[in-house]
């Protein structure tokens, strides 16, 4: 049997990077997957690629609790019930997140909007689904920056040390109904979020000696999601390539 066989997955901010590639490894593991995402055109493409049937998207701005509602409203509808749910929806505006002097009000509450309240808002969702149905699997999607600082990065820090706390909280809140909560913390992985600025910088001393890949952190999620970890919850799972230890 394979991973995820039968099990019914929504994922937002699946359109690219690190969602789509969770999108991709959960299919090819046997999830049934329903995509959330601001870009529609790039959602319906990314949900046209993947292993096997039955998979869709949905339009979708995390920030916006009526639509993220009404998604899963549908998911419920389609799916018939929702077993896991992972938020990789997310910004970050590297060259306006500092000096802190410099950082605007709308920067400030732009990245806290999507990162934190967007996952609240799809946390309370997944919570209202899978309670009353047996329970289920949410993955959150912090960073490394919730853990260590990081120059010129205020409110996007903030914004994953939030997420941490939430995911944590929701972990205690709901172990007893059978919903478990773990929260990743990726270091710097390739995808369009980290291009313009990994032409400058590129880490060449992380002591696995090389960048992470969407799927690095796709099957760290793919295992959170299924029942091979049923023991694990209220978790901070760390996928920096040791980043964070040296
Ligand atoms: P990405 O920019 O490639 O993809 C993010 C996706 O989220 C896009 O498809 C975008 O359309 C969608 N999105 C943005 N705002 C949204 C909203 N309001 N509602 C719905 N969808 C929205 O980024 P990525 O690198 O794949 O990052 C995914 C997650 O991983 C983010 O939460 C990011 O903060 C986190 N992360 C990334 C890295 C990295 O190095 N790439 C490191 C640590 C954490």
């Amino acid at each position: 049997k394979r991973l995820l066989e039968g099990k019914r997955v929504v994922i937002t901010g699946a359109a690219s990077g690190i969602g789509a590639q969770v999108a991709a490894t959960c299919a090819e593991d046997g999830a049934c997957i329903m995509l959330l995402d601001l870009d529609a055109a790039k959602a319906a493409e990314v949900a046209a690629s993947l292993a096997g049937e039955g998979h869709s998207s949905v339009p979708c701005n995390v920030v916006d609790a009526g639509a993220v509602a009404e998604a899963f409203r549908q998911a419920n509808e389609k799916l018939g019930g929702v077993d896991a749910v992972v938020n990789c929806a997310g910004i970050w505006r590297p060259s306006d997140d500092g000096p802190i002097a410099r950082v605007s009000d709308e920067t400030w509450d732009q990245i806290i909007a999507v990162n934190l309240t967007g996952t609240f808002n799809v946390c309370r969702e997944a919570v209202k689904s899978m309670e009353g149905r047996g329970g289920g699997s949410i993955v959150t999607v912090a960073s490394v920056v919730a853990l260590t600082g990081w120059e010129k990065l205020n409110a996007y820090s903030a914004s994953k040390g939030g997420v941490l706390s939430l995911s944590r909280a929701l972990a205690v809140e709901c172990g007893k109904k059978g919903i478990r909560v773990n929260c990743v913390c990726p270091g710097v992985i390739e995808t369009p979020m980290t291009e313009a600025v990994l032409v400058y910088s590129k880490p060449t001393v992380l002591p696995i000696g090389r960048l992470g890949r969407p799927s690095d952190i796709a099957d760290s999620i793919a295992f959170l999601c299924s029942d091979r970890s049923a023991f694990t919850t209220g978790a901070t799972v760390v996928v920096d390539g040791g980043f964070s230890a040296a």
